[in-house]
């Protein structure tokens, strides 16, 4: 087969010689567009014999174009009916090496990876791995927060996602994008927003367009410490409770004393009318740290 998996001829071929039907409850989607499935690959800086995770290959349209190059890849699906297509239209052999020694298909749902034990023996886990994956968009966020939590050091992250999300996730303070997600993100991982990819190149089509982001883990020096991640991102949900109104009024139910409020705004160095939205993760911190623990 010469024709790429992810060309619009052969996915379409795919999906009739199978009978199949993208199931909108697992955000089946599948990308047709191989300028985009190049575009993934060239972000995410595939070399010869990374190690990549790969979340939702669908009919391998993705999975193909990273073994070509020279990928290994091991890759998390739930859809049963996908097995045995990912085995028949991958190809046999990539770069003269049988697929069965690059790729590996666990059945599982991603949020319940448990990666040191998956990946024995598949991928040498002293060495960095990549993600790289076309994301069912139901669990975009959860993913992200996931992977972030999880034990395995990663290299980086190159997913895409809904336009929306990656707009939030590479957000700048002062602008309508930032918000609690961004705040997030960002404490952990630096964020990069690389092609935009229109609905119309996926089969079937979305309801909106998608961005690639390429996140990566910030090393541990260059990090702000935050002692209690929980608290924090619950102070800033609260921060940002009602964009519209001024910080010194989102945190009157955090701090009812109104000196203590306007001190800490104070201490900030902003005016106290100022916006949650105006503030940048090092303020958050602050505020933060001067919030009592909820119990
Ligand atoms: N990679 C393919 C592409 O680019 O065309 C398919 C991407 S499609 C947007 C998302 C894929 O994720 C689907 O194949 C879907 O079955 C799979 N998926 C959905 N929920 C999942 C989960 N919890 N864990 C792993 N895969 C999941």
């Amino acid at each position: 087969n010469e024709i790429p998996i992810g060309s619009p001829i052969r996915t379409q071929a795919i999906i009739n010689r199978y009978f199949m039907r993208a199931k909108k409850n697992l955000g089946q989607n599948f990308l047709v567009d191989m300028a985009a499935l190049q575009g993934i690959v060239k972000a995410a800086a595939i070399q010869p014999g990374d190690q990549v995770i790969e979340i939702g290959p669908g009919i391998g349209s993705l999975t193909e174009q990273l073994l070509i190059a020279g990928a290994k890849v091991f890759a998390y699906e739930v859809d049963e009916n996908l097995k045995e297509i990912l085995h028949n239209e991958l190809p046999a052999k990539v770069n003269g090496q049988p697929l069965d020694q690059l790729f590996k298909l666990k059945m599982k749902d991603i949020l319940k990876a448990d990666f040191t034990e998956d990946l024995a023996g598949f991928f040498d886990l002293a060495k960095p791995i990549k993600v790289v994956a076309n994301l069912p968009y139901y669990i975009t966020t959860p993913i992200i927060f996931f992977l972030n939590n999880s034990s395995l050091q990663f290299s980086n992250l190159t997913l895409m996602m809904q336009k929306e999300v990656a707009e939030r996730l590479s957000a700048h303070a002062g602008t309508k994008d930032y918000g609690p997600l961004t705040i997030a993100v960002q404490a952990e991982m630096s964020v990069k927003s690389f092609l935009t990819v229109k609905s119309s190149s996926f089969i079937p089509r979305p309801k909106v367009d998608s961005s690639v982001v390429v996140l990566k883990p910030l090393p541990e020096e260059s990090k702000i410490k935050i002692a209690n991640p929980a608290h924090f991102n619950w102070v800033v949900k609260m921060c940002f409770a009602q964009r519209r109104k001024t910080l010194n009024n989102n945190l009157k139910t955090l701090l009812p004393d109104s000196t203590k409020r306007l001190r800490l705004i104070s201490s900030l160095g902003v005016d106290e009318r100022v916006r949650p939205e105006q503030l940048t993760l090092k303020q958050f911190v602050e505020i933060a740290r001067n919030v009592p623990v909820k119990k």
